[in-house]
């Protein structure tokens, strides 16, 4: 762990494995309760300096971790591809990508700004004058998940640092790594001692202690809802912003070009094994294109190389533990009681699945309208797009979902009706650059990420008025 800028350990280890198949990646410390309360504490102690940092230095430190991480591509990709098992392309990729959130995070330092307030334009406004600037919250706790532990922990840190907070990051316990190896970068670039704290172990305990911690100003969790809600209603008057699930959908009209479209599913639905929030999990296709977008959609799957993650060219690994494998194994068979037709894959070893595709899926089976999160998607057909749009909104989520057509009047009209937090035309809703907002509705959370949405929820604005 690193608190106040030392690494610490504790007495209770804990192994960390390649899902895969289960060779030792590293080991980790479980956090005590006192060690919890100690971050915490560094956190705070650090909160002076880091407000009084001008934006400028904030922005430096960012730049420099941006350029040291573009160099050790290949390192951080590894790492992360031996605690999440995911492909080491896919390792590799995530890194860059994290770089880039820095970059963002970095020029959001210097954006920071508040706004002049018309004061006149009330009477008791006459002869004053106002502005807002915005002011860090203090010491922010971060949770993240174990699907992307490098990229989800930077869309955290990197807008709390250019906002002049400090913060406690608690990874999840089977991807530790990445985090750690984060906050001795940031480290390594002059972020000041106890600005970035690291603390490994259970949620259950040592989460939920950070959550309750009276000098804890904010909470920033992406996971899963079960978990998001219940930190939502610990946390009392923190601020709190929830990255959740989804089971993303996407509509294919029968205008659309399948050239396109049916390899960017291929590619949204199993992309990390599905582990991914917004996978494409409901494919919704007009039923006159149905039979031509199940072939090629099950001839591009079947080109797809299920192996070891470390491999080069391998394109599916496993999942994160066996009984997630288990679990989504189940529920495709749910799916098939109930009249679904498996049309490639699904064929388990251990932890990792083959892609699956499905066709007709009931509406009502656990594969339809909860998170799948592994590498399952299925087609289903419709005859209107009233009638997709109708199915797309029939969802507890709301994260991202698409549609794919030539005909842009139906494209927007379908954008204005469907209730999520971003919607992709002509490309998948797993769909996601590192700038832009995202965020949900409904049961996907509260709030948005991207560094300069990230940096707005993590600061507030202070109205310093005067009379002239
Ligand atoms: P998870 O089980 O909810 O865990 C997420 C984090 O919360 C982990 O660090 C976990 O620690 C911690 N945690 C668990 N119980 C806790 C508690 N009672 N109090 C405080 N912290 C607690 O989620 P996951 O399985 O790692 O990730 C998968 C989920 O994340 C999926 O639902 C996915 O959709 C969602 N996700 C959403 C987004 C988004 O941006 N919307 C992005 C990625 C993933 P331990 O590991 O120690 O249990």
């Amino acid at each position: 762990m690193r608190i106040a800028g030392e690494a610490v350990t504790s007495s209770r280890k804990q192994q960390v494995a390649l899902p895969f198949d289960g060779s030792p990646v590293g080991t980790i410390f479980q956090a005590t309760a006192e060690q919890v309360d100690a971050a915490v504490a560094a956190a705070k102690a650090a909160a002076p300096i880091m407000r009084e940092m001008p934006a400028f230095e904030r922005a430096a430190i960012l730049r420099k971790a941006h350029e040291k991480l573009m160099s050790r591509l290949d390192e951080f990709g590894k790492a992360i591809s031996s605690e999440s098992g995911k492909p080491i392309k896919e390792g590799r990729l995530e890194a860059d990508r994290a770089a880039w959130t820095l970059l963002f995070s970095a020029e959001e330092a210097n954006r920071l700004c508040g706004e002049v307030v018309p004061m006149e334009a009330s009477p008791a406004g006459k002869g004053h004058m106002a502005m807002t600037v915005r002011e860090p919250l203090g010491v922010i706790a971060a949770i993240t998940p174990f699907n992307f532990p490098l990229n989800l922990s930077m869309h955290k840190i990197g807008p709390a640092i250019a906002g002049g907070n400090t913060v406690v990051h608690k990874p999840a316990s089977s991807t530790p790594i990445s985090g750690i190896l984060l906050a001795e970068l940031l480290a390594e670039c002059g972020l000041p001692k106890g600005a970035l704290n690291v603390i490994t172990g259970p949620g259950g305990s040592i989460g939920e202690q950070l959550v309750f911690h009276k000098d804890v100003a904010m909470v920033t969790f992406t996971g899963s809802v079960e978990v998001g809600l219940r930190l939502r209603n610990l946390a009392g008057m923190k601020r709190v912003t929830l990255e959740l699930g989804n089971n993303a959908a996407v509509i294919v009209e029968d205008d659309a070009n399948l050239d396109e479209a049916v390899p960017r599913c291929v590619a949204g639905a199993f992309a990390h094994s599905g582990q991914v929030c917004i996978s494409v999990q409901r494919i919704f296709v007009q039923e006159r294109i149905r039979a031509a977008f199940v072939e090629r959609m099950v001839e591009h799957t079947k080109k797809l190389r299920v192996g070891h993650p470390h491999e080069a060219s391998t394109d599916i690994s496993s999942l994160i533990t066996e009984k997630e494998a288990q679990r989504v194994e189940s529920w495709i068979g749910e799916a098939l009681e109930h009249g679904a037709k498996l049309m490639t894959g699904g064929k388990r070893t251990r932890a990792t699945m083959e892609p699956a595709v499905l066709t007709d899926v009931p509406a009502n089976v656990q594969l339809a309208c909860r998170e799948a999160f592994g590498p399952v998607a299925f087609v289903n057909s419709y005859s209107t797009l009233d009638d997709a749009i109708a199915k797309v909104n029939d969802s507890d989520y709301g994260l991202q979902a698409g549609i794919y057509t030539r005909d842009i009047q139906k494209a927007f009209q379908t954008a204005r009706k469907v209730h999520v937090g971003g919607f992709m035309i002509n490309e998948i809703p797993q769909y996601r650059v590192d700038h832009m907002p995202y965020g949900g509705v409904k049961m996907s959370g509260v709030g948005r990420e991207g560094p300069k949405y990230a940096v707005e929820e993590m600061t507030e604005p202070k109205l310093i008025c005067w009379k002239v």
